[in-house]
């Protein structure tokens, strides 16, 4: 078989449809959950938090950069990349490696899957009902399975082939 050459455009991460509906959070609800999650909600970290908490969503460190520079804000990249960093640490965002260079966060905290279409870059919710394993490996002396996220890559067939 041969392997395809899949042209990356820009990469875009867009929801279409979300797994779990969560309800939009207010700038105090998401300051709460800062605070209930042992951060202090600086002004610079609840600007971050609240691009990537409000409504469900998958953005890139970047694309939240970018949300943060259009509004006037001045909050620097380090501050954003610090924020996110800490944010996926405290189990309050997710954090999806699609391409050793770039990460993802996903607001949605539920465990689900992924669809990732190469063509647009888009990234849809798989819900977790929706994906079952028959077969499992043993995991390694002393290891427990801390989470699994199937990312499944998405590419237009062949035309002849449809
Ligand atoms: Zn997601």
């Amino acid at each position: 078989m041969l392997t395809p050459i899949v042209l990356q455009p820009d990469f875009r991460v867009t929801s279409l449809y979300q797994a779990y509906p969560q309800p939009s959070l207010s700038r105090q609800a998401i300051a709460e959950e800062l605070q209930a999650h042992g951060l202090k909600p600086t002004g610079q970290r609840l600007r971050v938090a609240e691009i990537l908490m409000r409504a469900p969503t998958h953005m890139t460190a970047d694309q939240i950069l970018a949300v943060v520079r259009q509004s006037g804000d001045r909050v620097s990249k380090a501050t954003v990349y610090n924020t996110l960093k800490v944010l996926a640490e405290t189990g309050l965002v997710r954090q999806i490696h699609l391409d050793p260079e770039r990460s993802v966060y996903d607001s949605t905290r539920a465990p689900h899957h992924h669809f990732h279409d190469l063509d647009t870059g888009e990234l849809l919710d798989i819900p977790p009902q929706d994906i079952a394993f028959s077969r499992f490996p043993e995991l390694p002396e002393g290891m427990e399975a801390e989470s699994v996220e199937v990312v499944i890559r998405l590419r237009k067939k062949p035309l002849k082939a449809r």
